[in-house]
This record gives structure tokens, sequence and C-alpha cells, in this order.
């Protein structure tokens, strides 16, 4: 027995992905692409000042590095962006991996997930690590878990760990605040402090992504309320996370989620969480929200006589999934010769590194979407020309500035802006979605100086773009694409059919 302590040992480890079931599976590469650190270098990485890694994860580690002594055990973390299922060999590996590299004797787990993961043979993935980790460290090691507020959240899920700690606000800019509460909240129970209750309560209640905001609407007055209890009950409650769920998953476990934490009294958490979900259930009929139709948008973009405005490509957000290159937007504008547009990001690096041999002023044939080759996901990536100019280079190394990429360090691989008539169009060649203004920025672009700006993003971009526009300014366009959040267009399989909105006469009591 060593004479030394070094505090506890802390587990470190996540798989994250938010899995849309109608884009491309994620293989390995699209791990290696984002984030796949290990060991050393993943603590390295967490204690960076502008980590490329998810932003609680590296404030979990910050806050555990202030709050007292311990022992990190970084295993790994893995992240891709928003797509289709894993794969299942890549699922396989990671679970064989984290389960052979956790330390017998290990006093804590931290797991860092999306929650809304599906594997290609597994649609609860997140609830099936957090099972098989909970079999490896038996059930008195603390596993505490942060989610995205997007999560499909399981029971089984529930059942494996000790605190679930989700993010409470969409655009997603909490990230850090939820690190800290989770570190925060495994000291208290290493400390022995509190001995968590966690009660799951699942709505039949299956929103559209669009219905979740948090700044108004259901869902943030609900998650106000969940806060406020919190408050009143003393210390007695430990977290109140609710998830609003990711309809493209496409699980039996699709619906919103309750979830309360208590210190220890079980009874206390149900009461909660029981009164948080009815609340939730009266509201249900406010989760539903129309988009600004198509030909209304091109008659906006046309429109001189307005004030500036911001256009999000709904059914194209990478940030769920999309594929981040339908044209069907770009074409109607480029068609109807609108003015004074700037419009983000279009994914292709095959042009984007045409556009670096060019040099800066030349006119060329953009040829758009030429590695499109009819995959099932592919169906609105139609390929086309324009003549264009290369206006600006650089080569996608970024820290991100505004909303929840702030302080984060992205690569976004070789880039270019192009000018199509009056539209400056930014071509990407890492898939990602357009939530902050650097993507106009890095190439000197003001983004005051634009008539309407356009970006491949749902709803994260309104924390990157406020600076500029108003609630008032963003029109959500409904557009093709493998995000497009009208639900009836979807042939949905495995969301559970009885649920509001599917069925509007959903019927739900405790
Ligand atoms: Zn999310």
């Amino acid at each position: 027995m060593s004479l030394i302590t070094n505090g506890p040992k802390v587990a470190l480890l996540g798989l994250i992905l938010e899995s849309n079931r109608f884009a491309r599976p994620a293989q390995q590469k699209d791990f290696l692409s984002l984030t796949c650190l290990r060991a050393k270098s993943l603590i390295d990485e967490a204690n960076s000042s502008n980590p490329s890694l998810a932003i609680e994860f590296a404030s979990f580690v910050k806050t555990m590095n202030a709050s007292g002594d311990w022992d990190p055990c970084p295993i790994i973390l893995m992240a891709s962006r928003p797509l289709g299922p894993i794969q299942k060999d890549v699922f396989e590996a990671y679970c064989a991996e984290v389960v052979a590299n956790l330390p017998e004797d290990i006093d804590a787990v931290y797991l860092c997930h999306h929650g809304a993961m599906v594997a290609e043979h597994i649609d609860d993935a997140d609830g099936y690590i957090a099972r098989e980790i909970r079999k490896k460290v038996g059930p008195k090691v603390p596993i505490v878990m942060t989610l995205d507020l997007h999560a499909n959240v399981s029971d089984e899920l529930c059942a494996s760990v000790d605190l679930v700690c989700g993010y409470r606000t969409n655009p997603h800019v909490d990230q850090f605040d939820r690190g800290q509460e989770a570190a925060f909240a495994l000291r208290q129970i290493l400390a022995g402090l509190a001995k968590p209750k966690i009660v799951h309560i699942k709505l039949p209640l299956a929103p559209s992504s669009i219905t979740l905001l948090t700044a108004s609407g259901p869902l943030g007055q609900v998650i106000d309320y969940g806060q406020r209890r919190q408050a009143e009950l003393g210390g007695e409650i430990m977290n109140v996370s609710i998830f609003g769920n990711f309809i493209f998953s496409d699980v039996p476990q699709n619906g919103v989620s309750i979830v309360v934490t208590a210190r220890s009294n079980f009874n206390i958490a149900k009461n909660l969480a029981e009164e948080i979900a009815e609340l939730t259930w009266i509201k249900r009929s406010l989760f539903v929200r129309d988009l600004t139709s198509f030909d209304s948008a091109i008659k906006i973009a046309q429109d001189q006589n307005r004030e500036p405005v911001i256009f999000a490509d709904s059914g194209d957000n990478p940030g769920g999934g999309g594929t981040g290159r339908t044209t069907q937007l770009l074409i109607e504008l480029i068609k109807a010769d609108a003015k004074g547009v700037m419009y983000g990001s279009f994914f292709d690096p095959k042009l984007a590194e045409e556009a670096k041999g060019l040099v800066v002023g030349s006119r060329f044939k953009a040829a758009f979407n030429r590695e499109s080759n009819q995959q099932k996901w592919e169906e609105y990536d139609e390929p086309f020309t324009a003549d264009a100019e290369v206006i600006s280079l650089h080569d996608g190394q970024v820290v991100g500035r505004l909303g929840i990429f702030s302080g984060r360090k992205m690569s976004l691989g070789n880039c270019a802006l192009l000018k199509i008539g009056d539209i400056k169009v930014v071509v990407i060649s890492e898939r990602s979605q357009t939530a902050d203004p650097i993507f106009f920025e890095m190439f000197g672009q003001n983004i005051a100086s634009a008539h309407t700006v356009i970006v491949k993003s749902r709803g994260h971009f309104r924390a990157g773009f406020k600076t500029w526009f108003d609630d008032k300014d963003v029109y959500e366009i409904d557009t093709v694409g493998l995000t497009s959040p009208v639900l009836e267009r979807w042939d949905f399989r495995n969301v559970p059919a009885s649920s509001f909105p599917f069925d509007k006469d959903a019927a739900w009591s405790i």
C-alpha cells in the first residue's frame, strides 16, 4: 500500500456522437478528424487554454484541479461531428478498450457523452456504455456523466450512473458550467456528503429540434422552473436536468426526459420529477412551431428596403447530421440575383482545394458537389457550377469567438471565400455548422456589412450572431435536407408512435 496519497483516482472517458438515423454512418475517420485523444495527450489538451475537445470535459478537469488533490486517469475521449449511427466495429473497439483500461483501483468515473448516439446494432448506445462501465467498476464506485440537452435518455442509462448533468441552455452556452457542476458534485459524493438517488421520467412528447430553444418557449420555461424548485428545496436536490430529445435518432427512447438527482432522499427526487413532468405535459401544445416558407425566404432576400436579417438553412444543419452541402437555397438565391448576401458554410473539400490553387482575384467555374455520388443521404446535394471569383483563402485554423464554439480551437481545413454575383460563399473542408461569426471573420469580412446572412445551422447560430441579429431578424427557412424539422416528411420507425405531436391525442399521467 502506498503511503503517499494523491487524492481520488478518477477515470476520464467518453464517446461523443449525435446520431441522425438518416445520415451516413459514423466511421473511425470521423472521430480521428475531430477528437480522438488518449492518456497524457487527453489531459494535456483538456488543460490547454483553447482546448479543441468538448468544453465540459476541459471544464471538469480544470475544476477538479482547482478543488483539491486528485489523481486523473485519462483513458480516451472520442468525438465525431453529428452523423449517422456509429459503425458496429468502431463502437465495439471503443467499448473493449475502455473496459480493458479501467484500473481495478479506480475511485470514480467521469463519462462525457452527448447522449443521442445510436450504434448500427444498438439503439441506446450511451446507455449500453454506461451499463458496461458500471459492470466493470462495481456498484460502489461513483459515476458522473454530462450530457447534451438533446440526449435521448433511457432508464438503463440513469440506473447505471450516480449523477446525470445535462446542458440547460440551447444554444448550448453552459457547457463549461455543467463540467464544473459535475466535478463539484463528484467531490461531494467522494466526501460522503451525498448518496445520490436518480429519478427519470420519460414523457410521450417527442418534439422537433426547432421547438427546444431555451431563451423563450416551453423548454426554457420548465428548465427555469426546475432550477427555481431546486433552489427552494435547499440543497436536497443535487441536479435537475430536462432533455429535449433528438428526434432524428429515431429510437424507442425518443421523448422529453426529466431527470432529478436527490442528495440522498429518493422521494424528494420523485416528487420534484413528477411535478416538472406534469408541468411539461401541460405545455405540450407549445412544442410545435412553423418555419418561413422557402418562397417567402427568396422574396425576403430580394427585398433591399429592409433591415439586415439572418436565415437558418434549417434542413441542412451539419450540427444535426446534415451534409452541409445541400444546394436548394444557394441555387435559388443565385437565380434570384440576391444582393449583399453572406452565405456560410458550404462543405466541399474539392472546391476549397481548387480555389487554394488559384490566385486571389481570379475567376473560375466553381463546380460544387463534384464528389456527390448518389448515396441516399446525398439526395439534396445537387452538383452545379457557377462563375465565381476567389475573394480570400484561409487555412481554417481558428478559435471560436462567440456562442457555443467560443474559446474552442477548430480546424476547418482549407477554406475559401468565393463571390458569385453579389453572394459571398464560404467553402470549408471539415463539415461544421456555422454557429460562430469566425466562419466569415477569418476572411476579414464584417457581419454588419451584410444585407442577408445565411447559415447552415439550426439554432446555435443565435448565440454566435446575436450581436447583429435579434430574434425578430431571424428566419428559420423550410429547406430540404437531413435535418428538415417538418416531422411529417420523415419515415420514423422507432419513435414511439403514441407520442405528441405524432399522436395529437397522446395521453399521459403519473
Ligand atoms: Zn444539442
